[in-house]
C-alpha cells in the first residue's frame, strides 16, 4: 500500500491563489492539485484538512497550537507523515511549540509556507510544498517537527525567520540542516533526533504566564519592574547580551532577585543569533548565576519561550521545570 501524508492548512501567504477575477484569495485545500497539477502523479496519497479558521500566522496562539496537535493526535495512526502549511511570520514559534507538545514523535511533521502566494507565477510555494510532502512521505524517516523552506530542512526548534523579503527566509544558526534538496534530497541522518521510545504522547496544555524581557542599553527600572510584576507571571526569558550578560546595576539585580524569590523562573537566552550562554564567564553574568537564573545555552528565543510554556504547563514543581530547562528535550539545545 502507498504511503499517505496528511496536509494541514492553517493559513498564511502560501494559501492564496487568484480567482477568476484575478483577485488573490485563500485556496480550497481539495484544489491543491489544480494549483500544482503534478501532485496527481506522486507515489503517495495526499489527504488534507484545515483549521476551523484560516489565519495569518501573526494571529497564532496557544489555542491554535492545541488544535494542530489535536489533529495530529487524532490522525497519527492513519498517516506516515504530516505537512503543516503555515504563515512564515511565526512558523519558528509553532515548530518549536509542536516539538515540545509532541513527545516521542515517530513520524515527520514538516512545516512549510512561502513568501509569495501559490497563485503567483514566481511563487516559492510550489517547491516548498512538493519538498515538504516528499520528506513527510517518509522515503527516509525524519521523526521530528521540522521546517522545509527554500531547499533546506531545518529542525523546527532550532529555526528562526531571518528575512521578510528573500525566498531563503529561515536559518538555523546553531544546528546544521537535517537535509538539503538539490536534484536529490540529501539527508544528514546522523543529525536527526530520534524518540526515546514509541510511546507517542501529546501535551496540549501550555502555560501562557510567561514573558520575554529584552535588554537594551538605557532600559529603565520602570519597564523591568512592570514586566517582572505582571500578575500571575511564572517564567521570564531574559533576552541578554553576548554570552548571557546583563547590567550589573543594583536596581536591576534586586528586581531579578525579588522575582526569583516570588518563584518566577528566570531563563537566560542570548540575543546573539549564534553561540551559547555561559553564566559566570564575565562579571556581568556572575550575579545572574548567584540568583539562580537558568542558562538557555544555545536555544533560540522561539524555542525558549515555548519550552517555558510547555514545562510550566506540564509540571507544577518549579525545581522540575528548572531541571528540565537545562536538558535537551527535543534536540533544542547543545548542552
Ligand atoms: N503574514 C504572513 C503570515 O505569517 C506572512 C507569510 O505567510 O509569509 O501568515
Amino acid at each position: 500500500m502507498n504511503n499517505a501524508v496528511l496536509m494541514i492548512y492553517t493559513g498564511g501567504t502560501i494559501g492564496m491563489v487568484q480567482n477568476e477575477q484575478g483577485v488573490l484569495q485563500p485556496f480550497k485545500l481539495d484544489r491543491i492539485s489544480d494549483a500544482i497539477p503534478l501532485l496527481k502523479n506522486v507515489p503517495y496519497r495526499i489527504d488534507s484538512c484545515q483549521l476551523e479558521s484560516i489565519i495569518d500566522s501573526s494571529d497564532m496562539c496557544v489555542r491554535v497550537w492545541s488544535e494542530i496537535a489535536q489533529i495530529i493526535e487524532n490522525e497519527y495512526d492513519k498517516y506516515d507523515g504530516f505537512v503543516v502549511l503555515h504563515g512564515t511570520d511565526t512558523m519558528a514559534y509553532t515548530a518549536s511549540a509542536l516539538s515540545f507538545m509532541l513527545e516521542n514523535l515517530g513520524k515527520p511533521v514538516v512545516l512549510t509556507g512561502s513568501q509569495l502566494p501559490l497563485g503567483m507565477l514566481r511563487s516559492d510555494g510550489r517547491g516548498n510544498i512538493v519538498g515538504a510532502l516528499e520528506i513527510a512521505s517518509q522515503r527516509v524517516n525524519i521523526p521530528e517537527v521540522s521546517i522545509f523552506f527554500e531547499d533546506k530542512l531545518y529542525r523546527g526548534n532550532r529555526s528562526t525567520k531571518i528575512s521578510a523579503q528573500n525566498f531563503d527566509a529561515f536559518a538555523s544558526f546553531n544546528y546544521p540542516p537535517l537535509a538539503t534538496a538539490g536534484i536529490d534530497i540529501s539527508y544528514n541522518k546522523h543529525l536527526v533526533f530520534y524518540p526515546e521510545c514509541d510511546d507517542f504522547q501529546v501535551h496540549k496544555s501550555l502555560n501562557e504566564n510567561v514573558a520575554i524581557l529584552t535588554l537594551f542599553p538605557g532600559i529603565t527600572s520602570k519597564l523591568v519592574n512592570s514586566i517582572l510584576e505582571t500578575p500571575d507571571l511564572e517564567g521570564v526569558v531574559i533576552s541578554s547580551y553576548g554570552s548571557g550578560n546583563a547590567p550589573t546595576e543594583g536596581w536591576f539585580i534586586d528586581a531579578l532577585q525579588k522575582a526569583a524569590e516570588r518563584g518566577i523562573i528566570l531563563y537566560d537566552v542570548t540575543q546573539c543569533k549564534s553561540g551559547t550562554v555561559r553564566i559566570g564567564q564575565y562579571a556581568t553574568s556572575y550575579d545572574l548565576g548567584r540568583i539562580g537564573v537558568v542558562s538557555g545555552y544555545d536555544i533560540t528565543i522561539e524555542a525558549a519561550i515555548t519550552k517555558l510554556m510547555y514545562l510550566l504547563g506540564r509540571y507544577s514543581d518549579k525545581e522540575q521545570v528548572r531541571k528540565m530547562l537545562k536538558q535537551s528535550l527535543r534536540g533544542e539545545i547543545t548542552v
